[in-house]
């Protein structure tokens, strides 16, 4: 079996290459030597975890003496969860440390880069307890390699519990959302929104239109547990990968598969929404059997949990839910009063797409408010309301009028409804914002009408507040924005903040900030373009195969096209990818996987964007990136949006609205794409801050980079004479 060098998921064959499902790329039959991929290619699927290739040791009694006698003992600690031989620098007194933060039901947070093994830290440290008292630990990433990289950590330590002959039972599952799992198709083709998602889901089983969900009923009826379907794969930690597998082989429904196994299943890996979205959290809790109260949360990346939990509580229409809102109202009667309430928010919406030149023009709530009741003859705003309760009401009746004729749709007059719910119960507050959104992609422009929630303390403190205990793991977060942004202070709770250690030998990295260059509004000018190239170019030779420029928006990367790094990056012989806005998936995944094989094939330079999808979820271990260049700060534009949450954060958090809500956001993102060809603790790389501003700003830069930190005058040559001794120096 073959395995993906991405994400370690199964390759699939097909004619002539070799195919990841879960991350898409595609790997020609050429690449198989240099990407060390077995040709004997062998397609029998039973897991997507090699578990031949994790390599567990069985303790030897004379060697660990001390640690076997304690594995003998019957008291579970960090030892037990532990599988490999021996601790690396600083990681016992870091589970330690967890471990009895979590005991003492703190909010605790981690800062800790990559490499020093934060998943095996945070398992070990906190399975005793979840054991102990019963507790289930939700553990929770970004993306499904990452839900895979616990699995494999969590398959490492039930084999380490089998070779040592410890008794402890130890089974968790990776879940994936309805639209990544469901094999309906049905709802496949109808490509929904998880919450239309959900709806048509619920209409399906209701008709018992679903013979995936009808095999598994009966399945459940006839087994107590449903681990008994397969235990030789359930009463182990498994992937949602797998899941689906077996359930295609058996016609079973993935998705609600996971949902009756969550119950037995002593950690669940997810993405933030199970948790961090209440309208989902509910539900999936009555699945788990557990009260939040009565959960471990694990929160990985965190940092990006500020976003997640503004968005959340954020909801928006546009000109496309309202002309099929006006269709359901033209088919079934109604108040005529709605059809000239959606007529006019359609005509607004289609006049302001015309009319505005930003990206967003902010709305006064309740002046809006006004004239749509003015408009719709009311006298106040009673009669809105009354309106939007009707709306609410008819929606629902109009679902189970489709429901009863077996025909399945999209409820958009309901999501219109919750969000007038939502406007009139948020209109008066400071925390929430109200605007016109442009977006362009590839020429095309589209509108949304927006409520905009400001502050993410609303959605993180209940949740910090109930948690059994809560661990927040991020390479990057700043322990004093982060800590505010979330609300630790004020969930009730202790705060334990903990920041490692860097694993990575100084030797390995280079981290330079470059003078006489910057990307200030005033400064964009082709001579200073011009002596930024310069500059890349002098990394660029100097550097033994790939490099990435991530640039602080879009229009800097177009400056430097304009003024001819084309050109220059030619001369270099490497191979230029170029990142652009409203790039599908799989056209984006085609260019990086070109770049990472040029570490191989003479050297590639990927030229994006901070903030990117390239610069924040992609990984270049090894040679697939060995040095990046972050040209510019990349502060967001100062939007209406981004000045109403400043003035916010000024307000309550002691006038650090600059600082929170718009330096933070940039150097952010400039510290995530600067730590891309640092991924494990073997690598070598440099990384290049082309903007004199980050001198000023270094104390916010990543603790791991900043103590590498030197500061490069502005003189031709000096790139190439640093750089050319870090790589020719072992
Ligand atoms: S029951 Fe399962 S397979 Fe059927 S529509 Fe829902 S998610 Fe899809």
């Amino acid at each position: 079996m073959n395995f993906c060098p991405n994400c370690e998921s199964v390759l699939y064959l097909t004619k002539d290459h070799l195919f990841c499902k879960a991350c898409g790329r595609s790997f020609k039959f050429e690449l198989l030597s240099s990407l060390n991929i077995d040709k004997n290619l062998d397609t029998t699927i039973a897991s997507s975890i090699n578990y031949a290739q994790l390599e567990v040791k069985k303790l030897d009694d004379n060697k660990y003496d001390d640690r076997v006698k304690i594995l003998k003992s019957k008291t579970l600690t960090y030892y037990h969860f532990f599988p490999y031989d021996q601790f690396r620098e600083s990681q016992e007194d870091l589970i330690k440390q967890i471990s009895e933060s979590a005991k003492a039901r703190k909010n605790i947070l981690l800062i800790a880069p990559n490499g020093t093994g934060k998943t095996v830290i945070a398992l070990s440290a906190l399975l005793p307890l979840a054991i102990e008292k019963n507790l289930k630990i939700i553990y929770m990433c970004r993306t499904h390699a990452q839900n895979r990289r616990v699995i494999k950590e969590m398959t490492k330590i039930s084999k380490f519990h089998d070779i040592n002959n410890l008794d402890i039972k130890l089974n968790g599952l990776s879940i994936r959302g309805r639209n990544e799992m469901c094999l309906n198709d049905t709802l496949l083709a109808l490509k929904f929104n998880p919450r239309e998602a959900m709806a048509v889901c619920g209409d399906l089983r209701k008709n018992r239109s679903c013979s995936h969900f009808l095999n598994l009923l009966k399945k459940k009826g006839e087994l107590e547990n449903l681990v008994s379907l397969e235990p030789e794969l359930f009463n182990k930690p498994v992937d949602a990968e797998d899941l689906i597998l077996f359930s295609k082989k058996k016609k079973l429904c993935p998705y609600f598969l996971s949902k009756f196994l969550l119950e037995s299943m002593k950690v669940i890996i997810c993405n933030y929404q199970w948790i961090f979205n209440p309208f989902i959290r509910e539900l999936f809790l009555k699945f788990i059997g557990q009260e939040l109260n009565n959960c471990i949360l694990v929160m990985d990346e965190a940092h990006n949990l500020v976003d997640v939990a503004t968005d959340v509580n954020s909801h928006k229409i546009t000109p496309y839910s309202l002309r099929l809102c006006l269709k359901d109202l033209e088919m079934y009667p109604s108040n005529v009063r709605l059809s000239t309430f959606v007529e006019f928010l359609l005509n607004t919406l289609n006049q302001k797409k015309k009319d505005i030149r930003a990206e967003e023009k902010a709305i006064k709530p309740g002046k809006f408010l006004e004239i749509i009741y003015k408009k719709l003859g009311y006298h106040d705003l009673n009669g809105f309301k009354n309106l939007i309760e009707e709306l609410h009401s008819l929606s629902v009746s109009i679902h189970e009028v489709k429901l009863s004729n077996g025909q399945i749709s999209r409820d958009f007059l309901g999501s219109l409804a919750e969000f007038w719910l939502k406007w009139l119960k948020t209109y008066i507050l400071e925390n929430y914002f109200f605007c016109y959104t442009i977006k362009r992609v590839k020429g095309k422009k589209s509108i949304s009408l927006e409520i905009v929630a400001l502050d993410p303390r609303e959605i993180a403190i209940p949740i910090l507040k109930r948690a059994y205990t809560t661990l927040n793991l991020s390479g990057t977060a700043n322990p004093y924005v982060y800590s505010s942004l979330m609300g630790f202070n004020e969930c009730g709770k202790s705060f334990k903040g903990i920041i490692a250690d860097s694993p990575f030998k100084k030797k390995n990295i280079k981290a330079i900030i470059t003078e006489g260059v910057d990307t200030k509004g005033v400064n964009r000018n082709p001579s200073m373009f011009k002596k930024i190239i310069e500059k890349i170019n002098e990394v660029i030779i100097s550097t033994p195969e790939n490099v990435g420029i991530f640039c602080a928006s879009y229009k800097i990367l177009r400056g430097l096209l304009s003024n001819g790094i084309e050109m220059v990056i030619k001369k270099t012989n490497k191979k230029l990818f170029i990142e652009e806005p409203g790039l599908s998936a799989s056209e984006n995944i085609a260019i990086v996987d070109d770049f990472k094989s040029m570490a191989s094939n003479g050297g590639g330079v990927l030229l994006g964007v901070s903030g990117g999808r390239n610069s924040e979820g992609e990984d270049y271990p090894g040679d697939y990136m060995n040095a990046v260049v972050i040209v510019g700060i990349p502060y967001h534009l100062p939007t209406p949006r981004v000045e109403a949450k400043i003035k916010y954060y000024d307000q309550i958090f002691n006038k650090q609205g600059w600082n929170f809500g718009y330096l933070y956001p940039a150097i952010q993102r400039a510290n995530q794409a600067s730590g891309r060809p640092i991924r494990k603790i073997s690598d070598k790389g440099a990384i290049i801050f082309m903007d004199s501003r980050f001198k000023d700003k270094s104390k916010w830069i990543s603790g791991w980079i900043r103590k590498e930190i030197k500061v490069i005058p502005d003189e031709p040559n000096i790139l190439i004479q640093h750089l050319s001794s870090f790589w020719n120096n072992g």
